[in-house]
């Protein structure tokens, strides 16, 4: 620390260093607003970022029958699609969604994929690709993937001229359909279902060795593509990233499977009487009035249904409304559980299927996790408005579609001692994978952004929700993303693009898609807005857009318009830009108040003096003979005293001075405060608010919180003023690490050292080999816990 003493006026100094940092030439205005980015307002999106006045959406009814064959592994379905045009526009065609086709040999996803650089390799000393990796080559070689549409046509049965460009399928409509205009086609279509295990993506069957399979049915029947204002159709290849951008209607769906399945699926089952027992009923009845999950299908009778095979079919019959997406899921190996909660005023059915091998982690986790997770969303968007929220357990690591989610997570058995036990990881990464693709009906599935282009906005705003219901799971729950702590590393590394990047060309996919914003959104509640302010934005947010299409200025300018807070800035750097938090504490000068009375000044000025180090010349010739020693008659007034000697002419000007003060400015002389002016540096490119953890001479501790916008004159530098009573003897930077500061080193005044251990090794340093094989039990457990979507975060 400086110590010098404040002899200017204190207004003067005020103003000085404010106004020092206007200047630089190519001056970087983070504040600028959002404007020269944002779509600009029309009536169907409102400035606000509200739905409009004209806010129009289209509108898809599916009327489907389908056929789960067992021993091809096939589906083949037929159907009636309606289409309502509630745009402004004419028509002429129409774009539905063939995603089976990804998993054709000549698709997109097939020819675009590449191999680890060179360079990887080379730096990895051996070519090389995983087992994993080489084996899924081959198959989706093997494989006879894509779908095969049979007919499309209208409804007096004529068949209508269509094309199919890859993923996508044109149908040319004999007549425009006008704004208003309805109308339907008929389709008939067959595909083989994917081994999910081994070229599955979102959808696909797992074969146990027991000779029974595992089907979770996706992407099965075409879809509508979305048409909406600002993209018109939304028809970007599916690739294999990029979700799916869908329209909201009311489903009714026949599925035909083997008669000793049980069916999972979207939507309400109509036919119980049907496909269930009895006592299958009579248990479904009992659920619904539960405390704990009722078991409607036990493990030993699951069992039992494993060891045969029923040639014969049974139809099971669901509706859905108001749903984008229809999935279901089909085996006789499936135990199934059901609890019944309220959400709301409406009842809704909480229930997971699992084969035995999922046991004991399912039957106590699941159902839990799914009712967890609708208990927490519900408090911080709106209530769950569906009848039915599904897990359930087979090869998809973590997949969500309307009221039904595929997920990943077993526990592992011992292969000599039977023994089953699941590491920690397991149980958690269950927990938390329910909970996200649960999570999932509020976004995407109702809050229906457009996942095809922004994944952010369903991954992001749903991985924020899962860490708030993950904390209140129990205390210190392992989560993973959400702590602006845990994303520091991501921001400090290379190869970052913007959250604001398309879902496609996504880099680092786990953390730029879920976790950056998923943190930074925390970081908004809990640094920038306070939780009663991002709260109330957020849940304005999700109302506002439920079974809509909001797009990112819409929620941008909600979370603003509804917390009357201007955060372009905070958009700006968080959602375009790869730009890191990093701000130092550089410098400390501290200030006390002149108090003009020249006793009292240069007395202070003499103390200084005293306080300076003897200079080494001095030192060495201390106790040196003089000759003012040797003649003391050579000594005179200025031998007896010094330059910081009290005049009778300081003291007359003092009094004179004093004497004119008002009484105001006398108190201010005497008021014995401190001043420090502090140095900052922005080093990381973020601005964000300084958190200033002050430390006093008598151990008082205390925090400053200063808005952002301090950086607005100067964003790469700033001096701050801080006043005292006392001495200060520390100060801190973003104490609590909430910020995501990415270098904590040049966080503090006095500087702390980071502490670390130095690891020692003997001369055969220990491999790292050894802990990848002590790894190797959890990723060998029968299903990788959310395999898809945290695989992506590796
Ligand atoms: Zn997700």
């Amino acid at each position: 620390m400086k110590t010098r003493q404040l002899q200017a006026a204190l207004a003067a100094v005020f103003l000085g260093f404010s106004a020092a940092a206007i200047a630089a030439p190519e001056f970087d205005d983070k504040f600028r607003q959002l404007d020269e980015l944002l779509p600009t307002a029309t009536d169907t999106r409102t400035a606000s970022g509200a739905p409009g006045h004209r806010y129009w959406q289209q509108r898809a009814d599916y009327r489907l029958r389908a056929t789960l064959d067992e021993n091809t592994r096939s589906v083949s379905g037929s159907g009636t699609v309606t289409y309502t045009n509630n745009s402004p526009d004419t028509l002429s065609y129409l774009w539905v969604q063939l995603d089976q086709n990804m998993f054709r040999r000549d698709s997109d996803n097939r020819r675009i994929s590449t191999q680890p650089s060179r360079e990887a390799w080379q730096a990895r000393g051996a070519d090389g690709v995983k087992f994993d990796t080489l084996r899924s080559t081959l198959e989706m070689q093997r494989f006879e993937g894509g779908v095969n549409v049979q007919s499309v046509t209208d409804s007096g049965g004529r068949p209508l001229k269509h094309a199919i460009n890859k993923t996508m399928m044109r149908i040319d409509l004999p007549q425009p359909l006008k704004p208003g205009a309805r109308v339907s086609f008929n389709l008939a279509w067959q595909f083989n279902i994917p081994d999910a295990r081994v070229v599955g993506r979102r959808t696909g069957f797992e074969k146990f060795d027991d000779g029974n399979d595992i089907f979770e049915v996706a992407q099965w029947f075409p879809r509508m593509a979305a048409y909406y204002d600002v993209k018109g159709w939304q028809n970007k290849q599916y690739m294999g990233d990029g979700e799916f951008t869908l329209e909201f209607g009311d489903y009714d769906v026949q599925l035909t499977v083997p008669a000793d399945h049980v069916v999972a699926s979207t939507g309400e089952l109509q036919n119980p009487d049907a496909v269930l027992t009895d006592v299958q009923r009579e248990r479904l009845r009992q659920a619904r009035g539960a405390r704990k999950p009722v078991v409607i299908v036990t493990q030993a009778e699951a069992e039992a249904a494993e060891k045969g095979r029923n040639k014969a079919t049974k139809t099971w019959h669901f509706k859905a409304r108001d749903v984008r997406d229809f999935a279901f899921a089909s085996s006789r190996k499936f135990i199934w559980d059901a609890q019944g909660i309220k959400s709301g005023d409406k009842d809704v059915l909480a229930m997971s299927y699992y084969p035995k091998e999922g046991n004991p982690l399912w039957e106590r986790y699941s159902t839990a996790a799914v009712i967890h997770t609708i208990e927490q969303y519900n408090k911080y968007s709106f209530d769950y408005p569906y009848p039915t929220a599904i897990s359930v357990n087979g090869p998809i690591g973590g997949m969500e579609y309307p009221m039904i989610s595929f997920n990943g997570g077993r526990p592992v058995k011992d292969k000599k001692t039977g023994e089953i036990t699941y590491p920690r990881s397991t149980k958690y990464g269950l927990i938390s994978v329910i909970i996200h693709e649960v999570g999932h009906n509020y976004f995407p599935m109702i809050v229906n952004s457009d996942e095809r282009q922004w994944t952010w906005m369903d991954e992001g705003l749903n991985s924020f929700l899962q860490f708030l219901a993950e904390q209140a799971w129990e205390e210190d729950y392992p989560g993973r993303r959400g702590e602006a702590r845990d994303i520091a590393a991501y921001m400090r590394s290379t190869n970052q693009v913007p959250i604001m990047t398309n879902a496609e060309s996504t880099l680092q996919r786990g953390n730029n898609a879920y976790a950056k914003p998923a943190t930074a959104l925390n970081i908004l509640r809990e640094t920038i807005l306070g939780r009663e302010l991002f709260d109330f934005a957020f849940k304005e947010y999700a109302e506002r857009w439920k079974f809509k299409r909001p797009t990112p200025a819409d929620f941008f300018r909600t979370m603003e318009d509804a917390s009357g807070t201007d955060l372009d800035w905070f958009w700006r750097g968080w959602f375009y830009t790869t730009d890191a938090v990093d701000i130092s504490v550089d410098g400390i000068t501290e200030y006390t108040v002149s108090s003009k009375d020249p006793e009292i000044e240069k007395a202070w000025a003499r103390a200084r003096k005293q306080e300076e180090p003897i200079s080494i010349t001095d030192q060495r010739n201390k106790g040196m003979e003089r000759r003012v020693d040797r003649f003391p008659e050579l000594k005179d007034f200025y031998n007896e005293h010094d330059e910081f000697t009290v005049t009778n002419k300081d003291r007359n000007r003092f009094n004179e001075t004093f004497a004119g003060l008002e009484d105001w400015e006398k108190a201010l002389l005497k008021e014995g405060k401190r001043f420090y002016l502090v140095d900052f540096s922005n080093k990381g490119g973020l601005v964000m608010p300084l958190i200033v953890e002050i430390t006093t001479r008598s151990g008082k501790k205390y925090i400053e919180r200063i808005p952002a916008e301090v950086w607005r004159y100067s964003p790469k530098k700033i001096t701050k003023l801080f006043i005292a009573d006392e001495e200060i003897v520390s100060i801190v930077q973003d104490p609590y690490w909430e910020t995501a500061d990415i270098d904590l080193s040049n966080n503090a005044w006095p500087a702390k050292p980071v502490p670390s251990r130095l690891e020692l090794f003997k001369t055969e340093r220990d491999s790292p080999d050894g802990n990848l094989m002590r790894d190797f039990n959890t990723k060998l457990a029968p299903s990788k816990p959310a395999a898809l979507e945290q695989k992506a975060a590796q």
